[in-house]
């Protein structure tokens, strides 16, 4: 029971709870003081009902959403008698965003996150953002959204959480570069023709990071980095050739920016996304965090080396998406996730996946600007239609 005495307890809405993100904010809260420190307004999940239940439950939390609306009945019999409201379906994900909190952590996978999170960001929250897709792909409309709403936009990513604590505020006009780290993932060292016949399961196995599926194939391919590179444009308003990326297998730094006099500042930590959900959810405090601290006299070296644009030609068709403009990043991102689908169902082979983006984003190249959130779910449906045809066509092409 909150006494008059006690401090009033932080607001925290977590869209994505039951995913890898989601999972790791509830595990940082709970070292941040639980149930004592933090009010949970809404959590959202998917599938996974038992586990969301779970999490509402430890949590308190005020609304628990699914976002299949045929798992309404189980999640709200499930919630019974706990005095938490049940939610299935689009129109309930948005709600829950709209619910008061003080932040909203971002943490679905793909572009089915952006209309809660444009919710949450309209209220006035503090949005810390873990799903870039909504940057990707809705850019100049999510952060003239931020800017009207009056929340903070807070990083997530960790390579972007990087670049967050060593951007000096008051020295943006000397930043002339930023260095996005990659992991180079697990094909860093692998042939053409030894990627070529790689199958999804082996892709996800990240070397460094513990993630979601299609985070560790983007990851593979580096569309993972293709679409932080869009993101980080959007993020610190940055022109594309101010945005490089270097190979870095350790991941110990995870991103630098290089100002004008020649220096450049790095922030390093343990691979352990715990970080930078903890830096964002205190900022501007720096929370006691149950992460790994760094022994220099074990960690012994870092290496680096440029990205290999042949292999990974996915850094290149982020660039052609940040020069084009208008509703491309949308563009891109619809067609690799289709891409990404039909590489896990085993339909195409992991290079053809950016064989399939580069067409999709080439045939779609009509300079569309977007005016509203519904013309980015309209790039992003057909963008996915013609990569599917694409990919269509690839099978019959294979089989014939
Ligand atoms: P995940 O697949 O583990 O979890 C995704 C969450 O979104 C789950 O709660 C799932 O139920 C929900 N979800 C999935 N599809 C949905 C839909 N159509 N509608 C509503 N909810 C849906 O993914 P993740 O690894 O936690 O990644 C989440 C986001 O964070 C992604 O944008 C990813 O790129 C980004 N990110 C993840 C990591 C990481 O280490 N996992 C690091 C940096 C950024
Ligand atoms: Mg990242």
């Amino acid at each position: 029971m909150t006494t008059a005495a006690s401090p009033a307890r932080r607001r925290i809405s977590i869209l994505g709870s039951t995913g890898s993100i989601g999972r790791n904010t509830l595990d940082v809260m709970s070292h941040l003081g639980g149930r004592e420190a933090f009010e949970v307004p809404a959590i959202t999940g998917m599938g996974n009902i038992d586990l969301l239940v779970r999490q509402a439950r430890q949590t308190g939390a005020g609304f628990a959403v699914t976002a299949d609306p045929d798992r309404y009945a189980e999640l709200k019999s499930a919630l019974a008698g706990s005095g938490i409201e049940a939610g299935a379906g689009p129109s309930a994900l948005i709600e829950a965003g709209h619910r008061d909190t003080d932040l909203l952590l971002a943490g679905i996978v793909g572009i089915a996150g952006l209309a809660p999170t444009l919710a949450a960001i309209a209220g006035g929250a503090d949005i810390a953002l873990a799903n870039k897709e909504c940057l990707v792909s809705a850019g100049d409309l999510f952060t003239a959204a931020i800017a009207r709403g009056g929340g903070r936009l807070l990083p997530v990513d960790s390579e972007h959480s990087a670049i967050f604590q060593v951007l000096e505020e008051n020295q943006r006009h000397a930043v002339e570069r930023i260095i996005l780290t990659a992991s180079g993932g697990p094909f860093r060292d692998h042939t053409r023709e030894q990627m070529a016949s790689m199958t999804a399961d082996v892709a996800a196995a990240h070397p460094n990071w513990s993630m979601g599926i299609k985070i560790s194939i983007d990851s593979a391919s580096m569309f993972n980095k293709a679409l932080e590179m869009i993101e980080a444009r959007h993020l610190f308003g940055l022109r594309p050739d101010q945005i490089e990326v270097i190979v870095h297998p350790q991941s110990i730094i995870h991103s630098m920016v290089g100002y004008s006099d020649g220096s450049v500042l790095a922030q390093l930590g343990a691979p352990d996304m715990r970080h930078a959900i903890g830096y964002a959810i205190s900022h501007p405090r720096r929370a006691n965090l149950p992460v790994e601290r760094l022994d220099f006299a074990r960690l012994a070296r870092l290496d680096f080396s440029a990205p290999d644009e042949i292999r990974f030609p996915a850094l290149a068709l982020a660039r052609t998406a940040m020069q084009r403009g208008g509703l491309q990043g949308a563009i891109l991102n619809g067609a690799k996730e289709a891409a990404l689908e039909a590489f896990i169902a085993g339909r195409i082979g992991f290079l053809e996946m950016a064989d399939i983006v580069a067409a999709t984003m080439d045939r779609l190249d009509d300079g569309r600007q977007a005016t509203g959130i519904d013309d980015v779910y309209a790039a992003d449906r057909e963008a996915r239609a013609v990569a599917i045809s694409i990919i269509a066509d690839c099978g019959v092409r294979q089989t014939s």
